[in-house]
């Protein structure tokens, strides 16, 4: 029952505060600015928040992209590494073929000589084999010796060349792999252009949102300076509410006429039995009696409220609201403008009441205050 009690006043009391209109008093300007300062300052936290999420995004990218750079930076290193032992390799497949050539272009000189030689020594004839003292035998032997020479060198020219197309084709080979390398270079070579172009482009990213994100900062401890001061100000005019109470000096006028059955203060509470604060006055009168406003304001809550049934409440200005409860029904709605006498509602039992009457309460800020004291 007691926690029922406590959390309606809370509601009540959470209600009244909450509530507040947007008229009238410079407190309402300072308490409207001090929304708006609020939500700035929760937009400027979202944003930060999101420019701190984005950041650890993009770093990660970069860490990939890092990543990524060094492995293509070592394939470009592996594979110079080998286009040069390629080149390396061709040279001496050169140097060999040109050592060929010059062996082949020697035997071609011999067996040229050769064939010269023996072409000679059969154009001898037997008359001048004769006189010259030529042995017959000797020329003959000579002749197939050169003959055999000339075999042997042949043989070892065509061994020569044989090596030399071989070496030439082991060169050009070696040409297919050096261009097959060459092209893979070269494509590594614009991968990594294009991954470092990524990442300077994330880099300035990445800057530009650490500077948002230091402008952010600034903005929003700019932010915090102001909502300290509308908090300075707001505590200041309400001090200054509480002291002056225009609305309240000039007379509040009844709300009803009829008994007061119960006052302002600590009670017993009618229906459940517990301790609890009255914050307002009840006064015993019939259903629907008209409930005129007590002042001229703006009706800022006219429904249902847990305890209190149908219940309107103004803001009076100069931080006043007054509470009007246990009605039967209201002529208002939220947002009107009334005016100091005017039927607001009819009254009634609703809500937890034990009879019919009207609970009268006047507030300062979100503060109770004794009815009593201001109504004549
Ligand atoms: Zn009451």
């Amino acid at each position: 029952m007691k926690k029922i009690l406590v959390f309606t006043l809370i509601i009540v009391t959470f209600t009244v505060s909450f509530l507040k209109p947007k008229v009238f008093s410079g407190l309402d300007e300072e308490r409207k600015k001090l929304e708006q300062f609020k939500q700035q300052l929760d937009q400027v936290k979202s944003t930060i928040k999101s420019i701190e999420s984005s950041t650890v995004e993009i770093q990660s990218l970069i860490g990939n992209l890092g990543y990524e750079i060094n492995n293509v930076s070592k394939n470009i290193d592996e594979t110079e590494t080998k286009i040069t032992a390629l080149k390396n390799e061709i040279a001496f497949k050169e140097k060999d073929i040109s050592t060929k050539e010059q062996e082949i272009s020697q035997e071609e000189q011999e067996i040229e000589s050769t064939v010269n030689l023996s072409y000679k020594l059969s154009k001898i004839s037997p008359m001048e084999v004769f006189f010259e003292g030529n042995d017959p035998n000797t020329v003959s032997m000579k002749l197939s010796y050169i003959l055999y020479v000339s075999s042997y060198t042949k043989n070892l020219m065509n061994t020569a060349i044989n090596d030399k197309n071989l070496l030439a084709v082991q060169k050009q080979n070696l040409e297919k792999n050096k261009k097959e390398l060459e092209s893979y270079l070269t494509n590594q070579k614009s991968e990594q252009e294009v991954l470092l172009e990524e990442m300077s482009i994330k880099n300035s990213l990445l800057k530009s949102l650490k500077e948002k994100k230091t402008y952010l900062l600034y903005q929003k401890s700019e932010i915090e300076k102001e909502i300290a001061e509308e908090n300075k100000k707001i505590a200041q005019l309400i001090e200054e509410a509480k002291k002056s109470n225009s609305i309240l000096k000039t007379g509040l006028i009844w709300p009803v006429k009829g008994p007061i059955t119960d006052v302002f203060g600590w009670r017993i509470n009618p229906i459940w039995g517990g301790k609890e604060f009255h914050e307002g006055i009840d006064i015993g009168i019939a259903t629907g009696t008209p409930v005129h406003a007590v002042a001229d304001g703006e009706v800022t809550y006219a429904d249902w409220m847990t305890g209190y049934g149908y219940m309107v409440m103004l803001y009076n200005g100069s931080d006043v609201t007054t509470l009007y409860a246990h009605l039967k029904s209201f002529t208002v709605k939220k947002g009107n403008l009334v005016k100091q006498g005017q039927t607001i509602a009819y009254s009634d039992n609703t809500g937890w009441s034990t009879g019919p009457h009207l609970h009268f309460g006047v507030y300062i800020g979100d503060k109770a205050v004794n009815p009593l004291n201001y109504l004549p």
